[in-house]
Protein backbone atom coordinates (compact mmCIF):
# COMPACT_ATOMS: atom_id res chain seq x y z
CA UNK A 1 0.00 0.00 0.00
CA UNK A 2 1.45 3.51 -0.89
CA UNK A 3 1.67 5.47 2.31
CA UNK A 4 -1.06 8.47 2.38
CA UNK A 5 -2.27 11.33 4.70
CA UNK A 6 -5.02 9.82 6.69
CA UNK A 7 -8.16 11.50 7.34
CA UNK A 8 -9.41 11.33 11.31
CA UNK A 9 -12.74 13.18 12.53
CA UNK A 10 -12.02 13.81 16.10
CA UNK A 11 -15.77 14.42 17.85
CA UNK A 12 -15.84 15.76 21.29
CA UNK A 13 -17.56 18.21 22.72
CA UNK A 14 -15.39 19.50 25.32
CA UNK A 15 -13.30 21.69 24.01
CA UNK A 16 -9.90 21.85 25.36
CA UNK A 17 -9.71 18.19 24.96
CA UNK A 18 -11.02 18.50 21.36
CA UNK A 19 -8.24 21.32 20.91
CA UNK A 20 -5.67 19.06 22.25
CA UNK A 21 -6.05 16.14 20.13
CA UNK A 22 -6.76 18.44 16.87
CA UNK A 23 -3.17 19.67 17.61
CA UNK A 24 -1.26 16.67 18.71
CA UNK A 25 -2.91 14.59 15.52
CA UNK A 26 -2.14 17.52 13.46
CA UNK A 27 1.93 17.32 14.26
CA UNK A 28 1.62 13.32 14.38
CA UNK A 29 1.08 14.24 10.17
CA UNK A 30 -2.87 13.54 9.76
CA UNK A 31 -5.64 15.22 8.35
CA UNK A 32 -7.65 16.08 11.23
CA UNK A 33 -11.30 17.28 11.11
CA UNK A 34 -13.27 18.00 14.56
CA UNK A 35 -17.07 17.90 15.28
CA UNK A 36 -18.33 19.24 18.75
CA UNK A 37 -21.82 16.98 18.35
CA UNK A 38 -23.25 14.40 16.54
CA UNK A 39 -24.91 16.80 14.49
CA UNK A 40 -21.63 18.47 13.20
CA UNK A 41 -20.12 14.50 12.43
CA UNK A 42 -22.78 13.37 10.26
CA UNK A 43 -22.15 17.12 8.11
CA UNK A 44 -18.41 16.43 8.02
CA UNK A 45 -18.73 12.61 7.17
CA UNK A 46 -20.88 14.10 4.51
CA UNK A 47 -18.38 16.13 3.37
CA UNK A 48 -14.93 14.48 3.80
CA UNK A 49 -13.91 10.98 3.30
CA UNK A 50 -12.87 10.13 6.89
CA UNK A 51 -10.62 7.17 7.57
CA UNK A 52 -11.11 6.70 10.98
CA UNK A 53 -13.37 8.22 14.05
CA UNK A 54 -12.51 9.23 17.02
CA UNK A 55 -15.68 9.14 19.04
CA UNK A 56 -16.58 10.92 22.76
CA UNK A 57 -19.27 8.46 23.38
CA UNK A 58 -21.12 11.24 25.53
CA UNK A 59 -22.12 13.89 23.34
CA UNK A 60 -24.60 16.50 24.03
CA UNK A 61 -26.93 15.47 21.51
CA UNK A 62 -26.33 11.83 20.85
CA UNK A 63 -24.92 8.58 22.17
CA UNK A 64 -21.41 7.23 20.94
CA UNK A 65 -22.51 4.26 21.15
CA UNK A 66 -25.91 4.03 19.02
CA UNK A 67 -23.87 6.28 16.58
CA UNK A 68 -21.36 3.88 16.20
CA UNK A 69 -23.79 1.07 15.53
CA UNK A 70 -25.24 3.34 12.86
CA UNK A 71 -22.42 4.31 11.39
CA UNK A 72 -21.65 0.64 11.29
CA UNK A 73 -24.06 0.34 8.78
CA UNK A 74 -23.12 2.35 6.17
CA UNK A 75 -19.50 3.35 6.52
CA UNK A 76 -16.22 1.26 6.33
CA UNK A 77 -14.21 3.47 8.47
CA UNK A 78 -12.39 2.75 11.82
CA UNK A 79 -14.13 3.89 15.32
CA UNK A 80 -11.93 4.56 18.44
CA UNK A 81 -14.91 5.56 21.37
CA UNK A 82 -13.58 7.73 23.84
CA UNK A 83 -15.22 7.70 27.23
CA UNK A 84 -14.92 9.57 30.00
CA UNK A 85 -17.30 7.43 32.05
CA UNK A 86 -15.34 5.55 34.90
CA UNK A 87 -16.68 2.10 34.27
CA UNK A 88 -15.22 0.00 31.59
CA UNK A 89 -17.55 -0.39 28.51
CA UNK A 90 -18.68 -4.04 29.06
CA UNK A 91 -16.21 -5.98 26.06
CA UNK A 92 -18.85 -7.47 24.32
CA UNK A 93 -20.84 -4.02 23.86
CA UNK A 94 -17.91 -2.68 22.63
CA UNK A 95 -17.66 -5.87 20.26
CA UNK A 96 -21.19 -5.87 19.51
CA UNK A 97 -21.79 -2.65 18.15
CA UNK A 98 -18.54 -2.95 15.83
CA UNK A 99 -16.03 0.07 17.44
CA UNK A 100 -11.97 -1.13 16.55
CA UNK A 101 -11.15 -0.03 20.51
CA UNK A 102 -12.03 2.10 22.64
CA UNK A 103 -9.67 4.51 25.37
CA UNK A 104 -10.82 5.93 28.90
CA UNK A 105 -9.75 9.47 29.91
CA UNK A 106 -8.03 10.68 31.08
CA UNK A 107 -5.98 8.65 28.23
CA UNK A 108 -1.93 9.38 27.30
CA UNK A 109 -1.58 10.80 24.11
CA UNK A 110 1.02 8.24 23.19
CA UNK A 111 -0.71 5.05 23.28
CA UNK A 112 -3.75 6.92 21.93
CA UNK A 113 -1.71 7.67 18.58
CA UNK A 114 -0.19 3.97 19.07
CA UNK A 115 -4.10 2.37 19.17
CA UNK A 116 -4.90 4.71 15.80
CA UNK A 117 -2.00 3.55 13.83
CA UNK A 118 -2.83 -0.08 14.81
CA UNK A 119 -6.23 0.25 13.52
CA UNK A 120 -6.01 2.04 10.17
CA UNK A 121 -2.96 -0.58 10.18
CA UNK A 122 -5.70 -3.54 9.57
CA UNK A 123 -8.15 -1.51 7.77
CA UNK A 124 -5.47 -1.18 5.04
CA UNK A 125 -4.71 -4.36 5.45
CA UNK A 126 -8.17 -5.82 5.16
CA UNK A 127 -8.75 -2.97 2.21
CA UNK A 128 -6.05 -4.27 0.27
CA UNK A 129 -7.03 -7.99 0.43
CA UNK A 130 -10.31 -7.96 -0.35
CA UNK A 131 -11.24 -9.42 -3.90
CA UNK A 132 -13.82 -7.86 -6.02
CA UNK A 133 -16.58 -9.77 -5.84
CA UNK A 134 -16.86 -12.89 -3.46
CA UNK A 135 -19.97 -14.79 -2.55
CA UNK A 136 -19.51 -18.19 -0.73
CA UNK A 137 -23.29 -19.99 -0.85
CA UNK A 138 -23.95 -22.80 1.87
CA UNK A 139 -27.56 -24.28 3.36
CA UNK A 140 -29.58 -21.85 1.34
CA UNK A 141 -26.89 -18.65 2.38
CA UNK A 142 -25.56 -15.98 0.19
CA UNK A 143 -22.45 -14.08 2.40
CA UNK A 144 -21.00 -11.96 0.15
CA UNK A 145 -17.20 -11.16 1.69
CA UNK A 146 -16.76 -7.64 0.02
CA UNK A 147 -19.85 -6.29 0.51
CA UNK A 148 -20.08 -7.47 4.19
CA UNK A 149 -23.45 -8.59 3.78
CA UNK A 150 -25.36 -12.05 4.84
CA UNK A 151 -28.55 -13.12 2.34
CA UNK A 152 -31.28 -15.21 2.56
CA UNK A 153 -32.09 -17.66 -0.65
CA UNK A 154 -34.76 -14.32 -0.97
CA UNK A 155 -32.32 -12.20 -1.07
CA UNK A 156 -33.26 -10.28 2.10
CA UNK A 157 -30.57 -9.07 3.68
CA UNK A 158 -30.25 -9.93 7.46
CA UNK A 159 -28.30 -7.79 9.68
CA UNK A 160 -25.66 -8.95 10.99
CA UNK A 161 -23.02 -7.11 13.53
CA UNK A 162 -19.76 -6.78 12.73
CA UNK A 163 -18.41 -9.68 14.85
CA UNK A 164 -20.69 -11.98 13.76
CA UNK A 165 -20.19 -10.85 10.44
CA UNK A 166 -16.39 -11.82 11.44
CA UNK A 167 -17.09 -14.96 12.61
CA UNK A 168 -19.50 -16.23 10.42
CA UNK A 169 -17.10 -15.36 7.57
CA UNK A 170 -14.19 -17.36 9.47
CA UNK A 171 -16.57 -20.61 9.90
CA UNK A 172 -17.46 -20.55 6.12
CA UNK A 173 -14.09 -20.37 4.86
CA UNK A 174 -13.59 -23.46 6.90
CA UNK A 175 -16.31 -25.57 6.33
CA UNK A 176 -16.82 -28.79 8.03
CA UNK A 177 -13.31 -28.25 10.18
CA UNK A 178 -13.80 -28.20 13.45
CA UNK A 179 -12.60 -24.37 14.70
CA UNK A 180 -11.47 -23.72 18.34
CA UNK A 181 -12.47 -20.66 20.13
CA UNK A 182 -8.79 -19.40 20.26
CA UNK A 183 -8.66 -19.75 16.42
CA UNK A 184 -12.35 -17.99 15.74
CA UNK A 185 -10.85 -15.36 17.74
CA UNK A 186 -7.40 -14.98 15.97
CA UNK A 187 -9.91 -14.75 12.68
CA UNK A 188 -12.05 -12.04 13.98
CA UNK A 189 -9.69 -9.74 13.20
CA UNK A 190 -9.23 -6.05 14.43
CA UNK A 191 -9.93 -6.37 17.87
CA UNK A 192 -7.21 -4.95 20.08
CA UNK A 193 -9.11 -5.58 23.48
CA UNK A 194 -8.28 -9.21 24.53
CA UNK A 195 -11.79 -10.22 23.90
CA UNK A 196 -12.47 -13.73 26.18
CA UNK A 197 -13.59 -17.23 25.01
CA UNK A 198 -17.16 -16.12 26.24
CA UNK A 199 -17.29 -13.75 23.84
CA UNK A 200 -17.01 -16.26 20.68
CA UNK A 201 -20.00 -18.34 22.39
CA UNK A 202 -22.55 -14.78 22.54
CA UNK A 203 -21.77 -14.35 19.00
CA UNK A 204 -22.71 -18.17 18.34
CA UNK A 205 -25.74 -17.93 20.07
CA UNK A 206 -26.60 -14.63 18.18
CA UNK A 207 -25.63 -16.11 14.96
CA UNK A 208 -27.97 -19.37 15.81
CA UNK A 209 -30.59 -16.77 16.58
CA UNK A 210 -30.49 -15.17 12.95
CA UNK A 211 -29.80 -18.02 10.40
CA UNK A 212 -31.16 -21.42 12.01
CA UNK A 213 -34.38 -22.50 11.67
CA UNK A 214 -34.32 -23.51 15.43
CA UNK A 215 -31.35 -22.01 17.33
CA UNK A 216 -31.77 -24.25 20.44
CA UNK A 217 -31.29 -26.86 17.92
CA UNK A 218 -28.75 -25.83 15.97
CA UNK A 219 -28.12 -27.70 12.82
CA UNK A 220 -25.40 -25.45 11.51
CA UNK A 221 -23.16 -24.22 13.86
CA UNK A 222 -22.21 -26.80 15.94
CA UNK A 223 -20.79 -26.88 18.95
CA UNK A 224 -18.51 -29.93 19.53
CA UNK A 225 -17.65 -30.28 23.58
CA UNK A 226 -13.94 -29.25 24.39
CA UNK A 227 -13.15 -28.73 20.98
CA UNK A 228 -15.03 -25.34 19.69
CA UNK A 229 -17.69 -25.01 16.39
CA UNK A 230 -18.09 -26.26 13.31
CA UNK A 231 -19.78 -24.98 10.39
CA UNK A 232 -21.96 -28.55 9.49
CA UNK A 233 -22.66 -27.19 5.98
CA UNK A 234 -21.01 -27.76 2.28
CA UNK A 235 -19.98 -24.32 1.08
CA UNK A 236 -19.71 -23.26 -2.69
CA UNK A 237 -18.24 -20.69 -4.51
CA UNK A 238 -21.23 -20.59 -7.02
CA UNK A 239 -24.66 -19.86 -6.64
CA UNK A 240 -27.02 -23.15 -6.50
CA UNK A 241 -28.93 -24.09 -9.19
CA UNK A 242 -32.71 -22.87 -9.69
CA UNK A 243 -34.89 -25.29 -8.25
CA UNK A 244 -32.40 -27.46 -6.30
CA UNK A 245 -32.78 -28.64 -2.72
CA UNK A 246 -30.43 -26.97 -0.52
CA UNK A 247 -28.41 -30.05 0.97
CA UNK A 248 -29.62 -29.88 4.72
CA UNK A 249 -27.08 -30.96 7.03
CA UNK A 250 -25.75 -34.40 7.65
CA1 LIG B 1 -18.41 14.43 26.28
Amino acid sequence: MPERTYHLLIVEDEPVTRTKLVGYFKSAGYDVTAASNGEEMQRMLSRHHIDLLLLDISLPDADGLELTMELRKTFELGIILVTGRDTEIDRILGLEIGADDYVTKPFNERELLARVKSVLRRLSIQASSLPDQNSLYFAGWEINLTQRKLLKENGDKVHLTRGEFELLAALVKHPKTVMSRDRLMALVTHRSWQPDNRTIDVLIKRLREKIEVTPKAPELLLTIYGEGYVLASDVSDSPPEQGDHQENVE
